[in-house]
């Protein structure tokens, strides 16, 4: 039931950080705005955090501070979840949904691994779950792939969507600098977190592939059905190689329909510089879909910071807000497809593999042969000088399964002709 104007349109935020904070600004000092857009007041009924005796940012007003958190939603029409983490978002969420709140949060991770029993609880009440700043905080990305493409046919997205690991990498690829030391450098800059491990190592970027995936393809992709591989292991002598291929290496998340069902994997990869996504620099983020009848999209903008990720928070608050004043609901969760979520071993990528060779006649026709004989066919190789009677082989593949490649990865290992497998990174956007 739409409400009687002008009551006002009542908004718990369950969070006071980075940004639980700007949200509270936003709602603060553009109140009037929103009003007008809305319909109706939008009102911050409270702000729920651990401890309220601690100091705030101030633009926080001390008297909506509350650690009562089933009183506050109990008086609230809408619930932001800002908290982060598994409990206790999921239990407040759950039980605003079941309540009939609406519910907007821009926790990924919560989403990516408890997202089935979050749209199970909306659908059930029929209440609003809104997440746009759960995937590359700012940019617009939640509701073109779940509204704006619904009547189209998604077939691939290629996303940069964790700022930090993209910062290390174009720091690398700019400067030469190895990866522990660009790693150092981001914490000092507070690019990278003290504990930079859910960023480098692609955990981030999964939890939003898996988000994606599921809005993109019409069906539940949950975190464990995401292949991940961060960028640790990167080193400057990829990066370097990279250049000279005519390529950037960025940390990829990918979501793509296949004939055999969809596959979703993070990892980081060779994209050529022709790639609208190889000129994503810094902490930005980016997203390129492929629709059937769309064609190419990208998107780009800020996927962090309070200041981003309240926009985007914002735009969710608004939305709710007019449901709640003028009556309507947002689009409920379509998960009808039933298409077979596949293991990374079935993907098919192109791949450049350097090695470290013996500097003698027939060399290259015998590692050619190891690849030969498990079906992967060679596209460029490149050869160049290394020390004390080696050479360094780059070779380029035509696309081929990750099942064959790994297994002609270990041949090379063992081959007497290769000194090291040196790196064997996957190409895409070609
Ligand atoms: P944050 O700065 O760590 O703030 C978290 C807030 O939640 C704090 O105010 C904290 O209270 C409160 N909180 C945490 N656990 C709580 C608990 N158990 N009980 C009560 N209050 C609790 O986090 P943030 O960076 O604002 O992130 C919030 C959410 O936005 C997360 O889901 C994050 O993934 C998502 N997000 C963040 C960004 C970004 O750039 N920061 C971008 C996109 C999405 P105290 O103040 O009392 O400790």
């Amino acid at each position: 039931m739409p409400l009687q104007t002008p009551d006002p349109v009542k908004i718990a935020i369950l969070g006071c950080g980075t940004v639980g904070t700007q949200v509270v600004r936003l709602l603060t000092e553009q109140a009037a705005e929103m009003a007008a857009r809305v319909g109706a007041q939008v009102q911050i009924s409270g702000v729920y955090v651990r401890d309220i005796s601690v100091p705030r940012d101030a633009v926080v007003p001390r008297e909506l501070l509350t650690s009562d958190l089933d009183a506050l939603i109990a008086d609230s029409h809408v619930v932001v979840e800002l908290m982060g983490g598994i409990e206790p978002a999921r239990t407040a969420i759950v039980d605003a949904l079941s309540a009939g709140k609406a519910v907007v949060t821009a926790n990924k991770a919560l989403l990516a691994l408890k997202g089935a029993e979050l749209y199970e609880s909306a659908d059930a009440a029929n209440a609003d779950l809104y997440f746009e700043a759960a995937v590359a905080g700012a940019i617009p990305l939640v509701r073109p792939v779940r509204e704006s493409l619904a009547g189209d046919r998604i077939e691939r997205i290629l996303g940069i969507v964790n700022g930090t690991t993209n910062y290390v990498l174009d720091e690398m690829t700019t400067k030469g600098l190895p990866y522990d030391q660009v790693v150092a450098e981001a914490q000092r800059l507070g690019y990278a977190e003290a504990d930079p491990t859910a960023d480098v190592e692609g955990h981030d970027a999964a939890a939003k592939a898996a988000i994606l995936a599921s809005l993109a393809f019409h069906q539940r992709v949950s975190l464990d059905d995401v292949f991940c591989e961060g960028i640790s292991s990167v080193t400057a002598d990829d990066v370097a190689a990279a250049t000279e291929s005519g390529h950037v290496i960025k940390l990829l998340a990918i979501a793509e329909r296949t004939e055999e069902g969809v596959a979703v994997r993070v990892h980081p990869a060779l994209v050529p510089l022709s790639h609208p996504l190889a000129g994503v620099r810094g902490a930005f983020n980016a997203v390129f879909i492929e629709a059937e009848a769309a064609g190419e999209l990208m998107f780009y903008g800020q996927g962090a910071g309070g200041g981003p990720t309240a926009s985007a928070v914002m735009g969710d608050v608004v939305s709710v807000a007019r449901h709640i004043a003028n009556g309507g609901k947002g689009p409920r969760e379509s998960n009808y497809a039933d298409l077979p979520v596949l293991p990374i071993s079935a993907a098919r990528t192109r791949f450049q593999i350097r090695l470290n060779v013996a500097d003698r006649p027939g060399v290259l026709s015998a590692v050619s042969a190891i690849l030969a004989g498990k079906g992967i066919s060679i596209e460029t190789v490149r050869q160049s000088p290394g020390s004390g009677g080696t050479a360094e082989l780059v070779i380029s593949t035509h696309r081929a399964p990750e099942r064959d490649l790994d297994q002609t990865v270990s041949e090379l290992r063992q081959a007497e002709a290769v000194n090291t497998v040196l790196s064997v990174l996957r190409i895409e956007g070609e």
